[in-house]
């Protein structure tokens, strides 16, 4: 579901995300910076999956609306790589990374539609 607001001059969209089963459930505004498949190892492992699909926006565009008291956080000690994810069922949700300048959500944990198609691919490992 998607309703459209008004911010400024421009119509945008807000989508909502949230968990396996919507425990934890937050907005946003479609407002990306950018949307990255990273396919490196960190992200294979954080992910189990062949890839992580990204999306930057910035660290205030968020309104958690439930359940973020459930909400658990993986920081690695020394490298800039975190993993949030629900404490219930592990799915994982955005976070904001560690130099605070992104918020940083998969693609998955959006229940709407993303329109935005991917801008690049890294294949560094
Ligand atoms: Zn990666
Ligand atoms: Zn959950």
């Amino acid at each position: 579901m998607s309703t459209q607001v008004t911010i400024g001059a421009t119509n945008r969209k807000v989508l909502e995300g949230g968990c396996l089963w919507g425990k934890v459930h937050f907005k946003l505004t479609d407002q990306f910076n950018h949307f990255h498949l990273c396919h490196c190892q960190q992200c294979q492992k954080l992910t189990g999956s062949a890839f992580a699909a990204n999306i930057f926006t910035a660290p205030e565009n968020i309104v958690w609306l439930a359940g973020d008291e459930g909400v658990s956080y993986y920081k690695h000690p020394s490298r800039g790589l975190s993993k949030v994810f629900c404490s219930d069922c592990g799915s994982a949700l955005p976070f904001v990374n560690k130099i605070g300048k992104a918020l940083i959500v998969s693609a998955g944990s959006l229940f709407d539609k993303v329109e935005h198609v991917p801008e690049a691919n890294f294949l560094l490992v």
